[in-house]
């Protein structure tokens, strides 16, 4: 089943306590569509870049079953361009510089292929950008997730609104649950996100794992204890993207199946860590990935 994805394609200078990244391919749409790629070999994405975006990673993209045929180049002018620097717990991180380049007046345009996908990931960008995603469907989605950042809660809360009473699915990290909700306790905020539309709501805990709620139902899915993480960015990106992968291959929204869905997500992400970048989401074998759930099976696995 098709999975239409949009976000950012980029570049990304990173610092991390064990080295830097000068200039490194990057982008949420990016580590999604790769994430994703491991389920479905249908996902349709929507982005813009430069004619700087190196060729060799859009035709590595394109032979991983990812459309592009929704993704702008502009001639003569330069993508995206995000830099961060981690703190020694690797899980803060301040962002150095943002510069959005094609970004800027990105206006997505879906070609007619991509208008009836089944499953559609809203990466964080403005929620006007996300809306008109939706609007251009020609019909409802089975299921639409979306996803945010602090910067639009702040800045842009009524128009993010209005696109958080269209989805089925918000993904956000627990800091954001708060700012969005008011409320402190994670029970508390899911409640008061719940009421503004989407059936289900996952909160990232970053190496504290994720909750799952839908109605009065929470889950809970670790991160798996890694003993080295090199470069944390786009985790988030990548456990979205494989939980929408995994839910386009399976073909089943019940909250049973959403709950095996954050486990793959978690998988997924505890590989995109492994290295810096995308490196560890171009060279995955299948195998590993099984081998990897089973451990996270293993890992909450105990008898009273
Ligand atoms: P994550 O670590 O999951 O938050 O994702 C990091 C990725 O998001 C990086 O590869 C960046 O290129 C991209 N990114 C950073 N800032 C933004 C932004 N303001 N809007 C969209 N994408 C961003």
């Amino acid at each position: 089943m098709s999975l239409l994805t949009v976000g950012t394609v980029a570049f990304d200078k990173i610092e991390t306590p064990f080295g830097l990244a000068e200039k490194i391919v990057g982008g949420a749409a990016t580590y999604a569509a790769l994430s994703a790629s491991y389920f479905t070999d249908n996902i349709c994405l929507v982005a813009v870049v430069g004619d700087d975006f190196p060729q060799t990673v859009l035709q590595d993209m394109s032979k991983r079953g990812i459309n592009l045929e929704g993704l702008q180049i502009r001639k003569g002018e330069k993508s995206f361009f995000w830099s961060g620097r981690y703190h020694t717990n690797m899980n803060d991180r301040d962002t150095l510089d943002t510069q959005l380049n094609v970004l800027a007046d990105f206006n997505p345009i879906l070609p007619q292929s991509y208008k009836n996908a089944q499953y559609v990931l809203l990466g964080n960008l403005t929620p006007s950008v996300q809306m008109k995603v939706i609007e251009q469907m020609v019909e409802r989605p089975k299921l639409i997730a979306l996803d945010t950042m602090n910067y639009w809660i702040s800045s842009a809360l009524d128009e993010l609104k209005e696109v958080i009473k269209k989805i089925d699915m918000l993904i956000i990290n627990d800091e954001e649950a708060r700012l969005l909700s008011g409320e402190y306790s994670l029970v508390k905020a899911a409640r008061v996100i719940l009421k503004m539309g989407p059936r289900t709501l996952a909160i990232k805990k970053g190496e504290h794992g994720a909750l799952l709620f839908q109605g009065d139902q929470i889950f809970f899915a670790p991160a798996l204890p890694l003993a080295e993480v090199f470069d944390p960015t786009g985790a988030g990106d990548t456990f979205a993207g494989g939980m929408m992968g995994y839910l386009a291959k399976t073909r089943d929204t019940s909250f049973e199946n959403i709950k095996a869905a954050i486990i793959y997500g978690s998988a997924m992400a505890s590989f995109c860590v492994e290295k810096f970048g995308i490196t560890r989401l171009t060279e995955l074998k299948s195998a590993e990935i099984s081998q990897r759930v089973q451990e996270f099976v293993h890992l909450v696995k105990f008898s009273v």
